[in-house]
């Protein structure tokens, strides 16, 4: 997870966009993938008895993100209902909530779904993009014709789905590459989370039931369906109806009656309850076919590809809101890679331009960009990326050239936990200071011993980053781990200017 910060400007009311998750293989995956997680909003005084959710903050591409996962062990749409009322009671500023975990997949003729897809509900004609199928009239043959209209997303979430259609039509990687940034960064999730491989991907025909045990060792291979197989393993998305029940489907023919009815791609069990009360988004990776057959390998990684879209989703959604503090120029989102490369080349490239960036040597690091090289890959060792490098020696060129080729100003070394915007302000490089924060760096971020970027500047004497940062609203009071705020590291190391402008500033 990423390391706290302290965030003493939010407030409950920053909070904006919601993120609800059932699992906690769904919760991790999704605090996983947040560029930065804070501390809880400073007005977030109580919790009411009734409020069980367990809320985690952070942030995307400079959205402010309130997580929140099910108690544990009850899942159901009246559950998730409540848990999306509790949390726009606690954040009034909510207008929009995304709903994401995984669900079991409806392959047909027309979708052909495979384990690791993702799902998205979109609106379409007379429907919301979710169906509670076990609530309506029920007619005169006993079966249930679903009523009502659900709420659908904000228009701008919308719009991004379109883009992001026609941009994953064009080019693979963009969920791959989110996915193989976090279990990079992770090593620890990747048992869990990375991809089971395709050989674990079996779909029995719809009417042959599991025959006994915890696995399928037991099942006949003739009844598994032949499919081709696909040439990435990048997953597909699929746009359609969600089906949504209090009853888990885990029967193949229940599955297939349930499609040819209502042209469901997927099931899960909380997303009528959202829909119902709010404005949201259902995204779904699919971990398996909702029949009786046993596959459990596939929910890590499922519950990684729905985060990752809904990551993707949230860049893609247009410029980001101002942050609360006064903070002047928009947050830019950086290009995207030029170009679609092998997984293995991007890493070998990256690998490249980080020794070149270490070397400061801006015009091999443009090369390996051009290339398709990924700049943020990271040092094994010491898990320092190009950024690091750039910041601490303080070329702005290169720095710019990897925040507009998609470096993540955000990522921090392994054991010191630094950030380049640390770096830069440890190193007195106004300039990078300024790039790193235009391109979304977390102000409230600490590095080594508890220290944000404004005590670094402070400790040693760098006045104009010191402006900056505060100019940006860093916050002068602080604490680090050893109880000091910027001013007294000032003090401490005697640097007359700094002192005299915090002080003035206070
Ligand atoms: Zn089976």
């Amino acid at each position: 997870m990423p390391a706290q910060a302290p965030s003493p400007s939010l407030q409950c009311s920053d909070y904006k966009i919601g993120w609800i998750c059932a699992l906690p293989v769904e919760y991790a995956a999704a605090a996983a993938v947040l560029d930065a997680i804070h501390n809880p909003p400073s007005d977030l005084a109580w919790q009411p008895k009734c409020d069980h959710n367990q809320y985690t903050f952070g942030q995307v591409g400079g959205r402010n993100i309130v997580l929140a996962v099910l108690p544990a062990g009850i899942y159901g749409i009246a559950q998730a209902a409540l848990a999306t009322s509790m949390m726009a009671k606690a954040f009034p500023s909510l207008y929009f909530v995304l709903m994401v975990g995984v669900g079991g997949g409806v392959p047909s003729e027309t979708h052909d779904i495979r384990l690791g897809d993702v799902v998205v509900s979109r609106p379409g004609a007379g429907q919301a993009g979710v169906l509670q199928y076990d609530f309506g009239k029920i007619g005169i043959d006993g079966e249930v014709t679903p009523t009502g209209v659900l709420n659908k997303p904000p228009p701008e979430a919308l719009t991004a789905i379109a883009a992001m259609e026609m941009r994953y039509m064009m080019e693979d990687g963009s969920l791959t590459d989110i996915v193989d940034t976090v279990l990079s960064k992770r090593p620890k999730m990747r048992t869990k989370f990375a991809h089971p491989g395709v050989n674990t991907d079996i779909l029995y025909r719809a009417e042959y039931n599991h025959v006994r045990g915890n696995d399928c060792r037991s099942c006949a291979e003739k009844m598994i369906e032949i499919r081709d197989p696909r040439e990435t393993t990048e997953p597909v998305i699929h746009y359609g109806l969600i089906g949504s029940a209090n009853q888990v489907v885990k029967d193949g023919m229940t599955r297939e009656r349930l499609r040819k009815k209502h042209n469901i791609l997927c099931f899960e069990m909380e997303a009528a309850g959202m829909m119902d009360s709010f404005p949201c988004l259902v995204i779904r990776g699919i971990c398996d076919y909702a029949d009786s057959h046993k596959n459990k390998a596939w929910q890590g990684y499922a519950s990684m590809t729905a985060a990752a879209y809904a990551k993707d989703l949230l860049l893609s959604m247009g410029a980001a809101e101002p942050r609360p503090s006064p903070q002047k120029q928009p947050v830019r989102r950086p290009q995207r890679p030029q170009r679609s490369v092998d997984p293995r080349t991007r890493e070998d490239y990256g690998k490249k331009l980080l020794q070149a960036a270490e070397n400061d040597n801006m015009a091999v690091v443009r090369i390996f960009l051009e290339k398709g090289g990924d700049p943020n890959t990271a040092d094994k060792r010491w898990g320092v990326t190009a950024l690091h490098y750039t910041a601490q020696s303080g070329h702005n060129g290169t720095t710019r050239l990897l925040l507009l080729a998609g470096a993540n100003p955000n990522v921090q070394a392994k054991f010191s936990k630094n950030t380049p915007l640390f770096e830069a302000a440890s190193h007195g490089y106004e300039k990078i200071v300024q790039q790193l924060l235009e391109y979304g760096a977390d102000i409230t971020g600490s590095g080594k011993r508890g220290r944000t970027a404004l005590h670094e500047a402070a400790a040693n004497g760098h006045l104009a980053c010191a402006i900056t940062l505060v100019k940006n609203g860093a916050d002068r009071f602080s604490i680090d781990s050893d109880g000091c705020m910027p001013l007294d590291l000032a003090e401490k190391a005697e640097h007359e200017k700094v002192i005299q402008f915090l002080k003035k500033e206070a």
